[in-house]
């Protein structure tokens, strides 16, 4: 075949060029769409390929303006540079097809432009296949997307310390985490599927699948079971406490339900274990309160024997020393026929230890009568110097057997309120004392003034003194001090025991300063008979010991309708502090109190001579009737109490002015 030269290029001479109907034959060969329109955009030429293109044929289109052609199109049509552009092309028959169009004008034979060229190219199949690329793609993007976010919510899912299920409408578990096949102890392959029941004890299984349809009648995101103890069941059949909580999940296989498995075995058993020392604890307490109780009763019951025997054997031994001391002093007065030396010294050894003997009898008595409560105190006003004169006689006599001058250096005016006869004893003891223990030609004197409410007396001596160690044993019953008496062996060590108790008995307190060698001062105080109301007192005085503002209001009311007045103290300090001043005839205390509590302030009250015997109710919102009363109250009230209530139980304890 002879090669073609291109068209166009045809140079002088050589063959002459296609003719009109030969290319016309190519154009219409050509399976482009081919159409040709003149200035007017009237079809000068519509070729095979547009007749198969739009359905239109070369006859009914020529001379035509372009068929179905839009006005949008018209605009296209009339630019006089080349175009290419898409459009959906109406056909004669059937959908519209999108083509792409190259529009360009052409050029007559004169060079001028005769109009437009217009090739289409039936594009939709391209454009679909694009169109399925685009969506092959954005299927795989999503699907992607899909894959990450399904991973992440796995992640979650394993994440959590929880066992996850996913329960479909029908009780099947469609979907759990690793958590769940290690809490129940089964696989994955063997839990999907499978109902759920299956992870709950036998005996709760039917039960179960009633409550699943209630839940799905109304499912909401709540804890299942409401305050039930829930228990779960692994694949070994053992079972674990759990807590659940379900969701409802709607999926596009109907409603789930999501439920959420908590195993709480460590919480239940620290609970238990919570609850078992709780309970060992209270068991103890109730236990040693029980103990407490039993061994205050044996103290008190035994004290109440000793000084019943130490009463009676007091007595009888009394009666005989008497009979002694009486005989030996008739027998020593040679009355009846003269004794010999030897006879003498004997009669003095029997006179003077029968004397020692009933001293220390004395001394007991006094003490057992102090410890039981029994020593009655007849409290009247006098002048503390005064008083001293009285005893000064015959301490100053006992000083002047070794040249001890004794000297009262006490000023007039201080008035207080004590039993008189027992302030002499008192006096009498600590000068005694200040006698036995300085050798001869020492001094002794006593001196007295007001301090904060009280009256302070102190006996100076400048004898043997008392090493600081001994400072407090010294007040100990039987104690005496083996070095500094050495040879001074008279007393009976009870002296000191009982000047404290009847010190302390008034209000007061007793102390000593002292140093070997140097001489030593007891010091004792006693209340003023300004600040003693309990004689003047016309209402009764209750002492509230209660921390809280608002309970010392209401049992201050209460009080006050009742006919007493009240003093308030917040704490057990306190009380303690203001019990030994103002005296009161009882005391409410609340156990439960910042610092020292209601227990220990009892104990403490029960301890002091002037609160020993005091009535102490204890008024308290907690549960410890068996403890209080151990402790010492007289009676336990529990918050919240009505005022009735209250004074009656009071004045069961409480005398009035003119009963006391
Ligand atoms: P006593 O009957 O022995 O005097 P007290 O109870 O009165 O018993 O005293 C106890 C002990 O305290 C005495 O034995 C003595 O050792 C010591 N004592 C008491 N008063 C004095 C004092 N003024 N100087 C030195 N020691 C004293």
């Amino acid at each position: 075949m002879k090669e073609m030269e291109p068209l166009g290029t045809q140079k002088a001479g050589a063959e002459p060029p296609l003719s009109l109907s030969v290319l016309r034959q190519m154009l219409d060969k050509s399976p482009l769409a081919t159409v040709a329109l003149d200035r007017g955009g009237l079809v000068r030429l519509w070729s095979n390929g547009a007749a198969n293109l739009l359905g239109w044929t070369e006859a009914e289109t020529l001379g035509r303006p372009l068929p179905a052609a839009s006005g949008l199109l018209d605009i296209r049509l009339h630019t006089s540079v080349e175009q290419f552009f898409e459009f959906v092309w109406p056909r004669k028959a059937g959908s519209p097809v999108q083509v792409g169009c190259s529009v360009s004008p052409w050029l007559d034979d004169d060079g001028q432009p005769g109009g437009q060229i217009v090739i289409m190219v039936d594009v939709t199949a391209q454009r679909k296949l694009e169109q399925e690329r685009v969506a092959l793609m954005e299927n795989e993007q999503l699907a992607r997307e899909q894959i990450k976010a399904e991973g992440r919510f796995r992640e979650l899912l394993e994440a959590a310390p929880d066992a996850i299920f996913e329960v479909d409408s029908e009780g099947r578990i469609v979907l759990l985490n690793a958590v769940a096949e290690k809490m129940f102890g089964y696989s994955r392959e063997e839990l999907l599927g499978e109902r759920v029941e299956l992870l709950i004890p036998f005996d709760h299984r039917e039960k179960h699948v009633r409550h699943r349809s209630a839940y799905s009648a109304h499912p909401s995101t709540r804890p299942m079971g409401g305050d039930l103890e829930l228990s779960a069941q692994r694949k070994d059949g053992t079972r674990f406490p759990v807590e659940i909580s379900l969701s409802p999940v709607h999926s596009e296989g109907g409603m789930r339900v999501s439920v959420i498995v908590r195993d709480v075995t460590d919480r239940k058993l620290t609970e238990q274990k919570i609850r078992a020392m709780h309970e060992e604890f209270t068991r103890e307490l109730s236990a040693t309160n029980q103990q407490l109780e039993l061994r205050n009763r044996e103290v008190e019951r035994a004290n109440r024997l000793k000084s019943e025997f130490l009463a009676s054997m007091s007595h009888e031994l009394r009666t005989p020393l008497h009979t002694i001391i009486g005989f030996s002093e008739l027998l020593k007065e040679e009355l009846e026929g003269p004794l010999n030396e030897k006879q003498r010294r004997f009669m003095d050894h029997i006179h003077q230890d029968s004397r020692h003997l009933l001293e220390l009898i004395n001394g007991i008595l006094d003490l057992s009568k102090i410890e039981a409560g029994r020593l009655d105190l007849h409290p009247e006003q006098f002048d503390v110097a005064e008083a001293l004169q009285e005893s000064l006689p015959s301490a100053r006599a006992l000083g002047a057997q070794k040249s001890i001058v004794i000297e009262s250096l006490a000023p007039g005016g201080i008035v207080v309120r004590a039993d008189r006869t027992r302030f002499k004893e008192i006096l009498y003891n600590l000068l005694s004392n200040a006698v036995k223990f300085t050798p001869n030609g020492g001094r002794i004197w006593i001196e007295a003034k007001e301090s904060g409410g009280f009256a302070a007396i102190s006996v100076t001596d400048t004898g043997l003194g008392i090493a600081a160690e001994e400072h407090e044993s010294i007040f100990q019953e039987f104690y005496q001090v083996g070095a500094t008496t050495r040879g001074v062996r008279e007393g009976t060590g009870l002296g000191l025991a009982i000047t404290k108790r009847l010190v302390e008995q008034h209000g007061g307190r007793i102390e000593v300063e002292s140093e070997p060698g140097k001489g030593s001062r007891f010091t004792l105080t006693l209340p003023l008979a300004g600040v003693d109301p309990v004689s003047v007192r016309e209402r009764p005085l209750i002492m509230i010991v209660e921390d809280e503002p608002g309970a010392q209001e209401l049992l201050a009311g209460y009080l006050k309708a009742g006919g007493y007045d009240t003093v308030v103290c917040a704490n057990a300090d306190d009380a303690l502090r203001k019990s030994n001043e103002c005296l009161p005839d009882a005391i409410t205390v609340d156990l439960m109190m910042p610092g020292r509590s209601g227990l220990q302030l009892l104990r403490e009250l029960r301890k002091m001579p002037q609160t020993k015997a005091l009535p102490i109710l204890v008024v308290s919102g907690v549960d410890e009737e068996a403890s209080a009363l151990a402790f010492g109250a007289d009676l336990y009230l529990s918050k919240p109490l009505t005022k009735e209530v209250f004074l009656k139980s009071l004045d069961q304890y409480v005398r009035r002015a003119g009963q006391r």
